[in-house]
């Protein structure tokens, strides 16, 4: 019997969930960046929020010592009692709240999916989460992902979120308000009496805060972090605390964050965490540890860097000509480009393409952040490449 051929069949779409999804603008522009370098182009980059340190010596013998003690082995999926018990620590003694290590705090492979977990465990499809502009687009797009409405809620001029902000803009399917202060991508730090009042607000509307503390270490000009959950009685049941070593102890390789709050979703994050990624690497875990209960000289040492650096960009900056806000917090510098003609914010992504195309300078165009008419440059960057980045805008011409 001649064989008959199988009908040729198309093969099954992507899921509609990732066809709308676009990449992390700011890895994309980091890709960009280095196709060019790779092509042998001088590209300078400002572009991905990545400390320029090495991670601290005593950190990495932490995690030499875990491989030599044979610490290689699965883990509890939410992490280690140690590391949990450091991060609760680190919870009481830098933010003044105590939290219950083995049902209140879950281990994550970063602060990303620390926060991804977050919406997954408290989003139903449709539901609504109000999200800060400018805003990393990260926690947008992760709503969006878990089939939720990110409902985009502008900032003030000096982007720093006030429940004035807020107001009008829950609805019954409002689950949660992002705070992330100091922010990524603006630098923009809170007034602690706005974060306390924004607590309030959840709570008397019964939504939670998911808090996004990345930053809180890199403060400048006597700026102040406010932890969401501590200042208002009952807080800690509102609040979903989402942190991370990447910054703070230049260990954005290593892969940990964490998550804070009520036993109820951290237990329902456990169990996701089961299902999916399991334990974050158990060396990196050991070596987090460290980072959260060793010597934190290193912490000061690199925010002091960072600020003599954000003062000597954004001079910088201002001298070639760009509006640029001083920023209080965090490591980028968020200037503005010029206006078009009709007097309406500049295209920041075709100005971010042309600085990488004619002075091989990259950055981010604000457009990334729900924003327009700005860039974001992270001064994560050593002295002379910021230098070479400011003479390289003075002959691009402002
Ligand atoms: N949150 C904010 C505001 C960030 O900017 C970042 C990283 O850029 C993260 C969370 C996640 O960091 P990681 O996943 O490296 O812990």
């Amino acid at each position: 019997m001649p064989e008959t051929a199988p009908p040729v069949r198309t093969a099954p779409a992507l899921s509609e969930r990732l066809q709308t999804m676009a990449p992390s603008p700011t890895i994309a522009a980091s890709a960009r960046a280095r196709a060019l370098a790779r092509e042998g182009k001088p590209v300078l980059e400002l572009t991905v929020g990545e400390p320029d340190f090495d991670t601290p010596e005593h950190i990495r013998e932490a995690a030499h010592k875990a491989i030599r003690d044979g610490k290689t082995r699965y883990t509890p999926s939410g992490g280690i009692p140690e590391l949990k018990g450091a991060v609760a620590r680190k919870l009481h003694r830098e933010n003044g709240v105590e939290y219950d290590p083995a049902t209140e705090v879950c281990i994550c492979n970063g602060g990303k999916q620390a926060l991804y977990n977050v919406m997954v465990a408290l989003l139903n499809p449709g539901d609504e989460v109000i999200v800060p502009v400018p805003t990393w687009a990260t926690f947008a797009d992760q709503v969006a992902l878990v089939g939720g409405v990110p409902v985009l809620v502008p900032m003030g001029p000096d982007n720093r979120l006030r429940v004035a902000d807020l107001e009008g803009r829950v609805t019954p399917r409002t689950k949660a308000v992002i705070v992330n202060s100091p922010s990524n991508p603006t630098g923009a730090v809170m007034h602690p009496e706005d974060v306390l009042a924004i607590t309030r607000f959840a709570m008397a509307h019964g939504i939670f805060v998911v808090a996004d503390d990345t930053y809180e270490h890199f403060l400048y000009d006597g700026a102040k972090h406010q932890f969401s959950a501590n200042g208002v009685d009952g807080a800690r049941d509102w609040v979903l605390a989402v942190n991370t070593v990447s910054k703070t102890y230049a260990m954005t390789g290593w892969r940990i964050g964490y998550v804070a709050g009520p036993s109820r979703i951290v237990k329902a994050i456990d169990a996701l965490m089961t299902q999916t990624t399991s334990n974050p690497s158990s060396i990196a875990q050991w070596a987090a540890v460290e980072a959260l209960d060793g010597p934190q000289v290193c912490v000061h040492e690199m925010v002091a860097e960072f600020d003599a650096r954000r003062q000597m960009f954004v001079s910088g900056l201002r001298a070639v000509g760009y509006e640029c806000p001083m920023p209080e917090g965090a490591f980028y510098a968020y200037p503005r480009i010029p206006l078009q003609a009709d007097g309406s914010p500049g295209d920041s992504n075709a100005y971010a393409m042309r600085l990488l195309n004619d002075a091989h300078v990259s950055c981010v165009g604000g457009k990334a952040f729900f924003d327009e008419g700005t860039l974001r440059m992270s001064y994560a960057a050593s002295r002379a490449v910021l230098q070479e980045v400011l003479d390289r805008l003075s002959r691009f011409g402002h």
